[in-house]
């Protein structure tokens, strides 16, 4: 795709590479499938000299495939491991997470616990069974807990002979500094916007022009953010959204009634998409360049303070850093909606 140069970058010492990798990228540029095909290289016993490649045919790379590797090990979420964006990701995942207590939940976790480094711990302290090395990849590393950063800490300054970490985020400042400190970053590069708008005409069914401009333009130009996006059926709520902060700004709509609505979406889609709205809206009303929704919803921007939207900027900042955690959506929600509300002075 578009990380050829990164790969290049990164696989070009394979002896030198850091026991510790700290990838990171905007949401939704390819960083979990770049991740996998890297940690499949680090355990390939042929990697093709031509281009640096796995080589897809060795024992390591056979097992690796069929999600049976016994030295690869992944660590993440209930909920990303449920969302199943890749098999390989829930098949891996899966032996660090208990299915069975998982089942009985209504709602999975957003978080990596102590218990799983803890296991992961206990797996490295072991020789490798067939490869030479030992690799563990931990996405989004950003959901560690306190606990689990502070228990991985240990094993990124002390780590057992042939392993390697791979930490994969879109928030590195997420991370305690003591982690990113003793990691070696690596921050892969956002496709230019022809190649990202060239791959989602591709990946998108049935899709007009506008359609893949606005996807990307919600995703920051992202394209499998913006695929997730519209997959997700987000698109079709982006008018709905604008029209209903215009009228809970009017007061024509009752905020919490609004906010009931937006609770039916994913909670991080929502988030990152009033933050966007917000932005846009102070830089019109400090510099009056109109954003390019305004034609459609012609909101009144004459007593808004600036003041209260930067406050408001602030306030979503938080829900999305806390959003892994254990929060109350709606009342975050609510909480969102009501103090839109106020920007009306
Ligand atoms: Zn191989």
């Amino acid at each position: 795709m578009w990380q050829q140069s990164d790969w290049r970058r990164l696989t070009r010492h394979r002896n030198k590479l850091h026991h510790g990798l700290l990838i990171n990228g905007p949401l939704g540029i390819g960083k979990l499938e770049f991740s996998f095909e890297l940690c499949q290289y680090l355990l390939c016993h042929a990697v093709s000299e031509e281009n640096n490649e796995p080589c897809g045919q060795c024992q390591n790379c056979r097992l690796f495939n069929a999600g049976t590797h016994p030295d690869f090990h992944v660590l993440t979420s209930e909920l990303e491991s449920a969302e199943g964006r890749l098999s390989l990701l829930t098949d891996y995942s899966n032996r660090y997470l208990d299915s069975r207590e998982r089942e009985k939940k209504t709602k999975h976790s957003r978080v990596i616990a102590v218990d799983q480094v803890r296991e992961l711990i206990e797996r490295f302290s072991t020789h490798a069974h067939i490869s030479t090395t030992k690799v563990a990849l931990i996405l989004p590393a950003d959901c560690m807990n306190i606990n689990a950063a502070n228990a991985l800490l240990k094993l990124l300054e002390e780590p057992p002979p042939d392993s390697m970490l791979v930490l994969v985020t879109a928030t590195p400042s997420h991370l305690p500094a003591t982690i990113r400190s003793r990691c070696m970053t690596h921050t892969l590069a956002a496709p230019d916007a022809k190649t990202a708008a060239d791959w989602l005409a591709q990946n998108l069914a049935a899709s007009s022009r506008e359609q893949i401009d606005l996807a990307l333009t919600l995703a920051n130009g992202g394209p499998l953010e913006a695929r997730r996006l519209s997959d997700s059926g987000f698109l079709q709520h982006h008018q709905n959204c604008l029209k209903g902060f215009a009228g809970v700004a009017a007061k024509r709509v009752n905020p919490i009634e609004f906010a009931g609505q937006l609770n039916k979406l994913e909670f991080e889609q929502v988030l990152a998409w009033f933050h966007r709205f917000v932005a846009e809206l102070a830089k019109f009303c400090v510099t009056g360049v109109e954003p390019y929704w305004m034609e459609s919803v012609r909101m009144d921007t004459q007593n808004v303070s600036v003041e209260r939207l930067c406050g408001l900027y602030d306030r979503i900042s938080y829900y999305r850093r806390i959003a892994r955690g254990p929060v109350n959506e709606q009342l975050a929600i609510e909480d969102l909606a009501l103090a839109f509300q106020r920007i009306v002075v």
